[in-house]
């Protein structure tokens, strides 16, 4: 196994940008995760999932932070991006870490940029893995390019 990569000063502030977000928008059942991304030009977009009581209608806060990026810069590519949960309120371990992204969330930030690096948990200290590894085969309309 590849020794783990180091996270920068910038991919902590990162975290801190997902971990800010969540704390001041958390809801129970509906506002659990933050997610912040760096984008190519060096701009950082956070944003909170959206669920939903149509479940189908959820949407993660990594796509959320996504379109913030869009709206705001047009398509600047995402050079950095990480998701952290907020634990319910019961829990008695209230810390705020590092998740990977789901699999459509792979998908997505895979197809605006296919360099995008992502922290993902590993043990005790996150690690940064580029997306193309957390996403063997991807799922293709056509054939390879
Ligand atoms: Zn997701």
């Amino acid at each position: 196994m590849k020794r783990p990569a180091q996270l920068s000063k910038a991919d902590n502030e990162l975290i801190a940008a997902a971990t800010a977000a969540i704390k001041l928008r958390y809801r129970d059942d509906w506002q659990e995760v933050g997610a912040a991304l760096r984008t190519r030009s060096g701009r950082v977009f956070t944003g909170v999932n959206l669920d939903a009581y149509l479940g189908r209608m959820a949407v993660c806060a990594e796509a959320v932070a996504l379109g913030r990026a869009l709206v705001d810069l047009g398509d600047d590519g995402i050079e950095m991006i990480v998701a952290v949960r907020h634990p319910p309120p019961g829990d008695k371990d209230q810390t705020i870490a590092v998740v990977s992204p789901c699999g459509a969330c792979r998908e997505l930030i895979f197809d605006y940029d296919r360099k995008a690096r992502v922290i993902v948990p590993n043990g005790r200290a996150p690690t940064v893995v580029p997306i193309a590894e957390l996403l063997p085969n991807k799922y293709s309309r056509g054939p390879e390019r």
